[in-house]
């Protein structure tokens, strides 16, 4: 058996049965790590495994619901105990939100931290001792919603800023013992993203109220974003995952296209918030 520096980095992945977790998923197999291919629902890797047995790679693929710690504990268990080693993570599952602050309950504002907060939180946690062992990386899945509030995203974009501050923050503490820590921030991806925030537009529209131009404008333009010709493939964005893992020195913050890079770029030399604000108040005019 080869001892754990000779044998092929590991890396774990959340959320991969669909989009840009499947994609990062295949690339890291492809480019020759051990990958373990998460999901919280194992009935639901059909299209992961199709993916892979296309693709030509072997994926070890396990339950882990980032939203259950004893699932987040046993998977990790599991991959050292079967492979010896954990060299990354990869933060990628997360849900979008999308709601009228008045209706939203605050119980929903909670789901939304859970899932993509909590559980980047809790999945952290649990790998850095292994990460630190070997001077791994810590990569997680944000959005540009993680830099730039957007219109009817409250709870989503908060659950990303989240993300942010806690990486920002980690980042230097994790470099002083050997682990990288990066974030990668997509624009729109056709991804089952939006069919998974599970909403009814029209419905949504009709209920909400004084704010119904608003959230209609908003919904006309992200539609339009989100349209097949508009939108990055998952496979792109998963290049910036794939950089993210392999580049020496990979850099804390990686958008996923020019556009997210440009629109990350207007906020972050925006000070007093005027740009941002005339930016996003045209999107629900
Ligand atoms: P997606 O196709 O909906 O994939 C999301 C994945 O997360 C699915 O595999 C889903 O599993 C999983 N997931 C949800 N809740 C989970 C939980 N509690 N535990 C484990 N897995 C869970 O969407 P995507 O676009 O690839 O999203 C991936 C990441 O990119 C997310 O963090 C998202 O916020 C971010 N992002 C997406 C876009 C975009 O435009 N698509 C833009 C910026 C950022 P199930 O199949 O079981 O639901």
């Amino acid at each position: 058996m080869s001892s754990p520096s000779q044998s092929p980095k590991v890396v774990l992945i959340t959320g991969t049965s669909s989009g840009i977790g499947l994609a990062a998923a295949v690339a890291a197999a492809r480019a020759g790590w051990t990958t373990v291919a998460t999901l919280r629902d194992p009935s639901r890797s059909g299209a992961l495994r199709k993916a892979a047995a296309e693709a030509g790679v072997e994926l070890d693929i396990r339950r882990l619901d980032v939203t259950d710690e004893a699932s987040i504990r046993s998977a990790i268990e599991g991959v050292l105990a079967d492979h010896g080693r954990l060299d990354a993570v990869v933060n990628n599952a997360g849900s979008g939100h999308l709601g009228t602050m008045e209706n939203e309950s605050v119980a929903e504002v909670r789901k939304v931290m859970e899932v993509n907060f909590f559980g980047v939180v809790n999945v952290s946690k649990e790998a850095m001792p292994h990460l630190r062992a070997g001077g791994g990386r810590l990569i997680t899945v944000s959005s540009v919603g993680g830099v730039v509030g957007q219109p009817f995203n409250e709870a989503y974009c908060a659950a990303k800023f989240a993300v942010e501050g806690y990486m920002e923050s980690l980042a230097p503490v994790a470099a002083a013992h050997g682990v990288s820590v990066s974030v990668i921030e997509p624009g729109a991806v056709a991804t089952e993203f939006v069919a998974n925030v599970g909403v009814d537009l029209e419905g949504a529209v009709a209920e909400a109220g004084v704010y119904a131009p608003q959230l209609g404008a908003y919904l006309n333009r992200t539609i339009a974003q989100f349209s097949d010709s508009a939108a990055q493939t998952p496979e792109g964005a998963a290049e910036s995952v794939l950089k993210a893992l392999t580049v020496d020195e990979p850099a804390f913050r990686l958008q996923t296209s020019d556009w997210a890079r440009g629109f990350v770029a207007t906020k972050l030399a925006d000070l007093d918030g005027s740009a941002v604000l005339g930016l996003t108040n045209t999107w629900i005019a």
